[in-house]
């Protein structure tokens, strides 16, 4: 039996009228741009996760340079994460001219490693972009000890991290902002791209609003520099819907990493360690690690088992980001995980025999 990595041709199965229906009555209801569908799914999202505000943008990039835009990250200002994320993460610094300055992981987490976040602090250093890496917390009350010290922004990249929390809050409602992405593959995902910035600042949100729409406040006048990032009423409306299922999506991902857990058992074969014990965890990806991937992916592949790697290629050492003058060895652990690291299938239609299937093949495997 196959058992594919991500299949949203399952739940479209089941969902399908409902989406149909949705996208009809966007399409004639005389609204397609900023309507009633993104002002609710703005409201319910908010209310999902906890946050007083949500804005609604187009992709989870964007949402990571409004963010940074909207607290007063531009052009020159340095900015801290990591190399073990989505290329999104750098891009979207450096789509608004901002430099991004590496910090090295935890090794048994892969989260970023706060004790080494100091060094990189310079005079220009305006946020922190922590990475909630496969749904796992970053160690965010170190990052807002550090953010109280030095006077920055901790801006939350949240595209894996729907549903987790951190000590009973949301991941994404600990720093001024948390992004999020609503890409097909996520823990919620559209029919297409969406993202969203939430917040509990009043003054932060309306400068959101603002910067997706040309710097516009009701009158078309620029009162910021803005750009066009809106979210779009049809994806809005099947958004919402995915949102009525966002309990169960969250506790099945939960129940198929308990069975990974708990029936993988192989010596060439470890966890990455959730972070911290005051986490209630929803996971996007379920990630082990082999020190011998090269064969686990072609036992996976015979076998019919689909994979991912994330990431498997540190962004510093990207050809794209060479100017930025980083070499090979400056992350040591980052590189290292990187040549590890495989990701499971990991989605809520996914049955609970098609995740031991992909448990048996995994002990099967004999390095
Ligand atoms: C998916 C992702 C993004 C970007 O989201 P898009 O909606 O694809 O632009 C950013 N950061 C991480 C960690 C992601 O996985």
């Amino acid at each position: 039996m196959a058992v594919k990595f991500f299949d949203y041709q399952r739940e479209y199965d089941t969902l399908r009228p409902r989406i149909l229906d949705a996208v009809d009555s966007v399409f004639s209801s005389g609204q397609l741009i900023l309507g009633a569908q993104v002002e609710q799914f703005e409201a319910e999202f908010a209310q999902l996760v906890g946050a007083r505000f949500a804005a609604g943008l187009n992709s989870g990039t964007d949402a990571l340079s409004i963010a940074l835009l909207s607290v007063g990250v531009g052009e020159g200002d340095e900015v801290i994460t990591v190399a073990n994320t989505a290329t999104a993460t750098v891009a979207a610094i450096r789509a608004i001219g901002a430099i991004p300055r590496f910090v090295d992981v935890n090794d048994e987490t892969l989260q970023i490693d706060a004790k080494k976040i100091a060094a990189q602090i310079s005079a220009k250093t305006k946020a922190i972009v922590p990475v909630h890496l496969y749904g796992n917390a970053a160690p965010l009350s170190e990052l807002e000890a550090l953010a109280r010290d030095h006077n920055l922004h901790v801006i939350e990249d949240c595209a894996h991290a729907h549903g987790s929390k951190l000590a009973g809050k949301h991941l994404g409602t600990h720093g001024s902002i948390g992004c999020f992405s609503f890409y097909p593959t996520k823990t919620i995902g559209a029919y297409g791209d969406a993202g969203a910035c939430i917040t509990n600042s009043a003054e932060i949100y309306e400068r959101l609003k603002k910067l997706r729409m040309y710097g516009f406040s009701g009158e078309p006048v620029a009162l910021l520099e803005g750009r066009n990032s809106r979210l779009d009423e049809v994806h809005a409306a099947i958004l919402r819907l995915k949102l009525k299922s966002a309990a169960d999506y969250f506790s099945r991902r939960q129940h198929i990493c308990q069975i990974y857990f708990s029936k993988i058992k192989n010596p060439h074969i470890s966890f990455v360690k959730r972070s911290l014990p005051n986490q209630d965890t929803v996971n996007h990806l379920f990630v082990i690690r082999t020190s011998r991937r090269e064969q686990l992916m072609a036992h996976f592949k015979q076998s019919g088992i689909g994979y991912g790697t994330h990431y498997r290629y540190p962004i510093h050492l990207m050809p794209a980001y060479r100017f930025l003058g980083y070499k090979p060895g400056d992350l040591p652990i980052t590189e290292k995980s990187c040549a590890e690291i495989l990701s499971l299938p990991l989605y809520p239609t996914l049955s609970d025999e098609e995740v031991e299937q992909v448990c048996a093949v995994a002990n099967a495997f004999r390095g």
